[in-house]
């Protein structure tokens, strides 16, 4: 067991960071973040700061001695580094192998009988042809690795798409479209005794790839879909021996939920729980990694809805504040930019 007033060390720099090191804190932790950006929200309520590249060894030793327990809020933190960390990690190497890597993660899921979208990996226009051919089109084409909020995918609505396209020469896969009712998350926590606690799930809204909003509860068409995603997510988390939060998104379509993708760590949809749930996942996160108790994780209002705020959508934070109700929350990034996760707010109904 990790003992309060150890230190915590957090891989990237980011605001799941910074709300992992503020759980941290309320646990009695300190909290080391280790990221390659030197403006860091994570590292502003942090006890300590190593801003150096992922591959720099002496820096990465450096920081493993320090801390007692290493976790992670990036899912591209490249995996050879943390060779040198493996007795400290949590979640392990394995989880953010698979994740890191669409073609990966969707073979994988599909041997615990898990079911994505129809796949091809493509390697070139030629492979891409012949992937729409098998798969149908629309579709959409994504880079295998380093993709996130909408960032390395195309959209084809035909097969002559697949020669107009200038595709980048990194590794690709093209998934049918699914033609989903509606998107949904599960998210759970695993401690070390292998206890699992499940969130409610939320009902996910996204815009141009971005998370926009995830409302409890979901619709009934996500509810009847709940039992067996779940159950997926259960098997996911056993087979990697996982410690710690992970999330699963699906899409609800007629035929049972499609899984969409992994994520090895606290996530975007489950920051309701900071304020709707008893306990959220990022204080249920530090008490897995650290071998405490996991806290319950049962709804603390009737219903709730999280919106985030992206771009200048967090210029708005006064009149946010203005409703009482509303619990805003700033990641203190100095720079708006379109498509950039500035903060969210959460409103409860009680
Ligand atoms: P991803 O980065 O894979 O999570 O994709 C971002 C969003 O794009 C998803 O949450 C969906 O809204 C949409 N999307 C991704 N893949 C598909 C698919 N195969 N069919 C339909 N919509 C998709």
């Amino acid at each position: 067991m990790i003992l309060p007033g150890e230190t915590i060390g957090i891989l990237g720099g980011g605001q799941l960071g910074r709300m992992i090191a503020t759980a941290a804190a309320q646990l009695g932790y300190r909290c080391h973040i280790f990221a390659p950006e030197a403006d860091s929200v994570a590292a502003e309520v942090s006890a300590a700061f190593t801003c150096a590249d992922w591959h720099y060894r002496e820096a990465m030793a450096a920081f493993a001695a320090q801390c007692a327990v290493i976790t992670y809020e990036f899912e591209n933190v490249p995996v050879t580094p943390l060779a040198a960390l493996e007795c400290k990690l949590a979640p392990g190497a394995r989880a953010l192998e698979v994740a890191q890597d669409r073609l990966a993660e969707k073979l994988f899921v599909s041997e615990l009988g898990g079911t994505p979208a129809p796949f091809a990996s493509v390697d070139g226009n030629a492979d891409l042809r012949s992937a729409i051919e098998q798969i149908g089109a629309p579709g959409i084409l994504k880079t295998r690795r380093d993709g996130y909020d909408g960032k390395g995918q195309w959209r084809l609505s035909a097969l002559e798409d697949a020669d107009s396209l200038d595709l980048p020469t990194t590794p690709l896969i093209y998934e049918g479209f699914i033609d989903f009712e509606a998107e949904f998350s599960v998210i759970l926590c695993r401690g070390q005794d292998r206890e699992v606690r499940f969130w409610n799930s939320a009902e996910n809204v996204h815009k141009g790839g971005i998370l926009a909003t995830s409302t409890i509860p979901a619709s009934p068409a996500v509810l009847a879909q709940i039992d067996e995603a779940r159950a997926l997510a259960a098997q996911v988390a056993q087979a990697l021996d996982y410690v710690g939060v992970l999330t699963l998104e699906f899409f609800a379509t007629a035929n049972g939920p499609v899984f969409n993708e992994m994520a090895p760590r606290v996530h975007n949809s489950g920051h309701w729980t900071i304020e709707g749930a008893i306990t959220s996942q990022f204080e249920n996160h530090v008490r897995a990694i650290c071998g405490l108790p996991l806290g319950d994780t049962s709804l603390a209002a009737n219903s709730v809805e999280m919106r985030n705020l992206i771009g200048d959508d967090a210029d708005d934070w006064a009149e946010i504040l203005s409703n009482p109700a509303n619990h805003l929350h700033l990641y203190g990034k100095a720079q708006a930019r379109p498509g950039r996760k500035m903060g969210h707010v959460t409103r409860l109904v009680l």
